[in-house]
């Protein structure tokens, strides 16, 4: 079975600003890749470029930080429900981390990158997901 779209891929491709998906036979789009489609199983999947524009389905702010990554508090993890239908982590691009509340729900964001350095847990290097507020500026 043939990977239809690495790590290393998508990665690129976040960081040039492209969000990058596979589309499946049965109709679903995943996001980040996946060998397969946890929907039905099938390995025959389409490398799609998405839109990065979803709402935040829901978030969390972080105090506590994994070992060697405490200069980054605080910061908020979003779910987001991209447009075309997958469910994203990413971090919400905010100065005031600590200030978001329930209203954040349901706001629409678009999806640009970040950069995390690498640490003793992962294998070095690599984007995420940032979330950015559209139309709502009040946590900036
Ligand atoms: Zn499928």
């Amino acid at each position: 079975m043939a990977i239809k779209l690495s790590f290393k891929e998508y990665d690129t491709a976040l960081r040039e600003g492209r969000l990058l998906g596979l589309k499946c036979g049965c109709g679903d789009i995943l996001c980040p890749p996946r060998a397969v489609c946890p929907r039905c199983g099938d390995a025959d999947l389409e490398v799609v470029q998405l839109s990065g524009r979803g709402k935040i389905a829901s978030y969390t702010t972080l105090f506590v930080a994994a070992e060697g990554r405490d200069k980054e508090l605080p910061y908020a993890m979003a779910l987001v429900a991209l447009e075309e239908g997958p469910y994203l982590i990413g971090r919400i691009d905010t100065d005031c981390p600590d200030k978001l509340d329930m209203s954040a729900i349901g706001k629409t964001v678009t999806t640009g990158h970040g950069v995390f350095g690498g640490d003793k847990y992962s294998a070095g290097e690599a984007a995420y997901p940032m979330f950015r507020f559209v139309t709502d500026q009040a946590y900036e």
